[in-house]
């Protein structure tokens, strides 16, 4: 006893904990040097006869090569498409449909720790989150999709649902399975084929998804996955395609919208956001700073409906704050496949440019910044979580998506002002609220113009919830009964 008081009065108190790394293994992955494009069941060498690199952005080290598709490559990939709806898909059996979707899931599931590892290898997120966020959500996305495959005339009764045809589908780097199963599920369950081109930098999850529709034995040209950059995206577009369904960034969202009208390809847009996380001074206050944590630093802030506007009620500024600050000491910056880690790597060098010219302009215009100590690895693309007080509506970081890990914080003194806070912005896809009060919940969820509204908690997501947004955020929903809608064309049947 006496020893140990003696060591206790040496021994300054630990100040930082200090972590082991514990490394998932990367064993389990077999990457190709070189890939194709996948088309009606087979991986091809692309006509245009163009490959890129893909990295690991956490070391800067070269994974694989990919095809650039070009537009021949695309309408290609269109064609078989539409051969694989016209024969046999759109006239399957639903229940033969749902059939596919279940062992797609359960494939999934099984091989889970392998995707896990790509997707944090290819994108630089943490695997503690490929393993526990992205994977069972793209599982379970099939899952429930497969369940509404032969409900159809239930989920719109009187209706006569019938597939559109051929789906393009565009999804971008920062859930880049999730975001793929997000898409292709509802769209096979509505008896669609489609054609989708991953995000150029994260190819390679959507590249190891044809292997698993290979052993689901997915007939031939349902599904076609083509690589490439923005251009590739921009054939997919113009190609011969009765929908286009696209998640990115505002401004390409814009850009196909104008492209597409007056041609009659239906469209749903999934873009940016800017959300309010709001924090009223009834909140449990150490619950509301780890969604504040989870809202804006959880795959690195590359999320479209991160937390990223912190609105703080006045009376307690200042304590969370100062608790923020403090639980941001604790994160740890690092290795994407080590357990431990909680921010892994910026995406791309092109983001990270983003990032870093973002929190420049929150400097110049006067905003105060935080960083907690933090030792960043050499190699490879990394941010310090960040934190901006002070900080003006007019702002650049108050108003433009940074799509990182950086949080600009307002604050408010009523509830009404806070809503006009959260609601001054271009975008309208998310918003969080921190109270006690039930009633002040659905006062706030009211009057705020965003698709989702987490009370008590952030970045909850769930198959049967539709997603989507309002103002520049994009329309039409995705997950849900709703998700289904955009996949089918409805024959109304009068006085049913
Ligand atoms: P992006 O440049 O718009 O890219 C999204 C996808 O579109 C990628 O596959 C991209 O290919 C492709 N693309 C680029 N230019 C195109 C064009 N002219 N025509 C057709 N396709 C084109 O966005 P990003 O920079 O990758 O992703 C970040 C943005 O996406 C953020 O603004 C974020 O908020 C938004 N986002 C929204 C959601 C949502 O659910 N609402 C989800 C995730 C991300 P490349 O990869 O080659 O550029
Ligand atoms: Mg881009």
């Amino acid at each position: 006893m006496a020893e140990l008081e003696q060591r206790g009065e040496r021994t300054p108190a630990p100040t930082a904990w200090e972590y082991a790394s514990a490394p998932e293994s990367r064993e389990i992955v077999k990457l190709e040097e070189r890939y194709g494009l996948f088309v009606g069941g087979e991986f091809i060498a692309p006509r245009s006869d163009e490959y890129y690199t893909t990295i690991n952005p956490a070391t800067e080290e070269p994974l694989a090569e990919l095809p650039q598709a070009g537009p021949e490559d695309v309408a290609f990939a269109v064609e078989a498409a539409r051969d694989a709806f016209a024969n046999g898909w759109s006239a399957a059996a639903p229940a033969e449909r749902a059939k596919y979707l279940y062992r797609i899931a359960r494939i999934l599931q099984e091989r889970s720790r392998e995707f896990a590892v790509l997707e944090s290898l290819n994108g630089g997120k943490p695997i503690r989150e490929s393993r526990d966020v992205d994977l069972p959500l793209a599982a379970a996305h099939f899952f429930y999709y497969a369940g509404w495959a032969d409900k159809l005339e239930y989920a719109f009764p009187h209706r006569r649902p019938q597939p559109l045809g051929v789906a393009g589908q565009i999804i971008p780097w920062n859930f880049p399975l999730l975001m793929l199963a997000w898409k292709i599920a509802p769209a096979l369950a509505a008896g669609n084929t489609v054609v989708l081109k991953p995000a150029e930098t994260t190819p390679l999850t959507a590249l190891l998804f044809c292997d698993v529709l290979r052993q689901a034995e997915l007939p031939p040209g349902v599904v076609n996955i083509v690589t490439g950059d923005g251009a590739t995206g921009a054939a997919l577009v113009k190609s011969d395609v009765d929908k286009i369904a696209f998640t990115g960034s505002t401004e390409v969202g814009k850009a196909i919208q104008r492209e597409l009208a007056g041609t009659g390809k239906k469209l749903t847009l999934e873009l940016g956001g800017k959300a309010a996380n709001i924090i009223f001074d009834d909140c449990a206050l150490d619950q509301a700073v780890e969604g504040i944590v989870n809202g804006i630093y959880f795959n690195q802030g590359h999320v479209c409906c991160a937390g990223s506007r912190l609105l703080v009620q006045e009376s307690i500024y200042e304590p969370l704050i100062e608790k923020l600050k403090r639980r941001l000491k604790t994160l740890r910056v690092g290795d994407p496949l080590d357990k431990n880690t909680d921010l892994g790597a910026i995406n791309s060098r092109q983001q990270l440019e983003k990032i870093e010219e973002l929190v420049a302009a929150g400097k110049e215009e006067g905003a105060e910044i935080y960083q907690p100590p933090c030792r960043l690895p050499e190699k490879g693309y990394w941010f310090v979580p960040t934190v901006f007080t002070n900080v003006a509506q007019s702002y650049r970081i108050a108003q433009e998506e940074i799509f990182g890990p950086v949080l600009s914080v307002l604050t408010f003194r009523t509830p009404d002002e806070a809503v006009e806070k959260a609601n001054n912005t271009p975008y309208g896809l998310s918003a969080g609220v921190w109270t006690e009060k039930g009633s002040r919940i659905l006062w706030m969820a009211q009057r705020l113009e965003a698709g989702v509204i987490w009370a008590n908690t952030y970045n909850r997501f769930d198959p049967a919830s539709p997603f989507g947004g309002y103002k520049e955020s994009g329309f039409g929903r995705e997950g849900g009964r709703h998700g289904l809608e955009p996949y089918l064309e409805f024959a109304e049947v009068s006085g049913g």
